[in-house]
């Protein structure tokens, strides 16, 4: 271990023990470690385009498709899930819902559509994206949650009203879900005392802003990712390495 790994873990756990509020912004990094695909697309899972159709996965995986020929948004949403299939949260998720049970207010706020966050125990989750286990009919309305796809169509409709059914998650071009968006500002507003940034390349604006305030505020700032991202030169702690090991000596002393 170098000394400088060794200085800046000793500033971070010893922030993190005195810590009353920790947020954990995570991203597609902190599930590689289960085997999920770090692809860019919804919550960072898809990477090709399709060449049948000539479409680019911007096209494909938008809500004017899902509208228009749902057949084609469905035939890649299938295919991520698959992706996902019968893998489960790491070490990392489940340090972090530690977490929650030792400090007063821990939140964590994802643009991963795995689920495994809650699925590991955390409870103030906010998937900013959505979860691809969550359906949601665009007739009716109508909400369900399936563990995985293997019992869908190729083109699911609902039983009850007969239309299109659809996963919870942000499509491209589609708005971010107004509630977690207000539910992320009244908790940001409030404040934390160490911001961690976890595995994400935090292109995204709503992503970034979060660890900008809180430096800003003077807390402490965390980046866990093996490359540079465009906050690595703003935070004041970059630890360029996997989520699980930086995640376990960040959180030693708080999860004793
Ligand atoms: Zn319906």
């Amino acid at each position: 271990m170098s000394s400088f790994r060794a200085r800046d873990l000793e500033r971070v756990a010893s922030a993190v023990a005195a810590a009353e509020s920790l947020l954990f912004i995570t991203g597609a990094g902190i599930s590689a470690p289960s085997g999920i695909p770090t692809y860019r697309g919804i919550g960072g899972l898809y990477n090709d385009a399709d060449p049948e159709e000539g479409l680019s996965i911007e096209e494909a995986l938008s809500g004017e498709m899902l509208r228009r020929r749902p057949e084609i948004t469905w035939r890649y949403i299938h295919q991520i899930e698959k992706a996902s299939r019968g893998k489960t949260f790491n070490r990392g998720h489940e340090l972090i819902a530690l977490a929650e049970q030792r400090c007063s207010r821990v939140w964590v706020l994802t643009q991963n559509v795995d689920g495994f966050h809650k699925k590991a125990g955390s409870r103030n989750v906010i998937d900013i994206h959505g979860d691809i286990h969550e359906l949601r009919c665009t007739g009716c309305d109508g909400c369900s949650t399936v563990d995985d796809y293997r019992e869908l169509a190729p083109l699911p409709m609902c039983s009850s009203c007969g239309e299109v059914v659809r996963p919870e998650v942000v499509l491209f071009g589609e708005l971010l879900p107004f509630e977690k968006v207000e539910l992320m500002r009244k908790e940001l507003k409030r404040g934390f005392d160490v911001v961690f940034s976890v595995g994400t390349t935090s292109v995204f604006p709503y992503i970034m802003e979060p660890v900008v305030d809180a430096g800003r505020r003077g807390k402490l700032t965390v980046e866990i990712n093996p490359g540079r991202t465009t906050l690595s030169d703003d935070v004041d702690v970059r630890l360029a390495e996997g989520a699980v090991t930086a995640l376990e000596d960040g959180l030693s002393r708080l999860l004793l």
